[in-house]
């Protein structure tokens, strides 16, 4: 059984889709979008190889603590396609009612076959590149370009009342863990320097942050 390249798992992530959810983000991307929130996820030698038996055991796990679907984001998903697609194909033979949805840098147009093949078990896909320049207020997308692309008939029943939906303020998640802490969730313009402020003001100085290791235009 193949490997997933993983930047981090987490639950129950309840920022990124209906519900709570296991989250997974893969490690690895050459899209390089200007301002991405997670350059940590960018080097294909970062993270750590993990089984897709063992990401299936973690869904398992998850279903059990009641579970309303996963998230994979990354990195670019879609640049593992094989390993990908038998993660989801493994949560797909054991899912009950929870939905999977894949998050990708990739337009639909882009989808070759092994693309395709990779999310075939996506009930839902977001799809499009980072765009800085185009701020939205949409549910879990980063930029207006971004689109919710329901693929199947749970995908449509769950999602379509999202597919354009503006909540007043996006949902976010912090966490903390031994490396420091992190944000789950697609924050409006302007919201991570609000939330560097609000940790530097309750005295917790942020030496560097994943949405500015690197300079625009330099790639993973
Ligand atoms: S926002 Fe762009 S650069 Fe960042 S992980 Fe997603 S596709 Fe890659």
């Amino acid at each position: 059984m193949s490997v997933l390249r993983v930047s981090r798992t987490h639950f129950p992530v309840t920022a990124l889709g209906p519900g709570a959810r296991l989250g997974v983000w893969v490690q690895g991307c050459s899209l390089a979008c200007k301002g991405c929130m997670s350059q940590d996820t960018w080097s294909p030698g970062g993270g750590v190889d993990v089984p897709v038996a063992d990401l299936v055991a973690l869904w398992r796990e998850a279903a059990g603590r009641g579970a309303d679907g996963v998230t994979v984001s990354g990195g670019e998903p879609l640049q593992q396609p094989e390993a990908l697609r038998e993660f989801l194909a493994g949560v797909h033979a054991e899912r009950g009612a929870a939905d999977i949805l894949v998050y990708t840098g990739y337009e639909e147009s882009e989808l070759d076959e092994r693309r395709r093949n990779a999310v075939e078990f996506a009930d839902v896909l977001v799809t499009g590149r980072f765009d800085i320049t185009r701020p939205t207020a949409l549910i879990w997308r980063g930029s207006a370009n971004q689109r919710m692309v329901p693929r199947t008939d749970l995908g449509r029943r769950r999602y379509a009342q999202h597919v354009d939906h503006e909540p007043e303020r996006p949902p976010l998640q912090v966490r903390a863990d031994g490396s420091g802490i992190w944000l789950i969730g697609t924050p409006r313009q302007g919201g991570l320097a609000a939330l560097e402020r609000g940790l530097r003001a309750s005295g917790l100085p942020v030496e560097s942050a994943t949405w500015r290791l690197r300079s625009p235009g330099q790639s993973g």
